[in-house]
């Protein structure tokens, strides 16, 4: 499986925000982003050209900017973009309930993790389960009524604990709970666009997908 291996800070600068990709470090005097907030590579301070092909930049743009936040490659993207398709409801409106439904990113909205990069680790290294059973795979997508919890063994893991402690401040969105003195998190209901605090132009997404 592919896995990106340049520095992860230059999404952000590529992207013109911060995508929070580095947990602790993001918010702190060493953000790559707060000390060069321009894209990375020798033209990065060059004023990009105005051309007819705007549109489609800012689409692209929107397009990487969700994979890049939720750590998903192209192939696996553009299978979510399929299924949301053919759902019933808003085609972007579905794609990122897909996303938000990822065990890795339900991982760290839970604040077992302070990144998305660190959540996937820690899934991939059997330290999870849903409902009770081992999953070791992040792309897995919870249903309301799962519960997700570390292993009994990884419970008292210096990752998770210290993971718990720093993101005690932010709590979880309403489609989860988590309780933090069993360490455990529920679905309890469907991710809602509104409540996800990242702005996304999910429209902007479809228009490319539907080009
Ligand atoms: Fe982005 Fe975090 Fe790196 Fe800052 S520290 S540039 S927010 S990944």
């Amino acid at each position: 499986m592919s896995r990106y291996l340049d520095s992860v800070c230059k999404l952000c600068r590529r992207e013109g925000e911060k995508l929070f990709l580095k947990g602790r470090r993001c918010n702190g005097p060493k953000c790559s982003f707060e000390r060069r907030s321009y894209p990375p590579g020798e033209h990065g301070q060059t004023p990009p050209r105005r051309s007819r092909g705007d549109n489609f930049r800012r689409q692209l743009r929107a397009k990487q900017k969700v994979k890049r936040t939720y750590g998903v490659f192209e192939k696996q993207f553009r299978n979510y973009y399929f299924k949301a398709a053919r759902q019933t409801g808003i085609a972007g409106e579905n794609l990122i309930s897909f996303l938000e439904r990822r065990l890795d990113n339900v991982v760290y909205r839970l604040g077992f993790a302070t990144s998305r990069n660190q959540a996937r680790q820690l899934v991939k290294h059997n330290h999870f389960t849903v409902n009770g059973k081992r999953v070791n795979i992040p792309s897995y997508i919870v249903k309301v009524g799962d519960i997700i919890t570390p292993r009994e063994r990884s419970r008292n893991l210096a990752t998770i604990q210290e993971a718990l402690e720093y993101t005690q401040h932010r709590g979880a969105p309403e489609w989860l709970e988590i309780d933090t003195d069993k360490a455990e998190g529920r679905v309890q209901g469907a991710p809602v666009v509104e409540q996800i605090a990242i702005d996304l132009e999910t429209q902007l997404i479809i228009e490319l997908y539907s080009r």
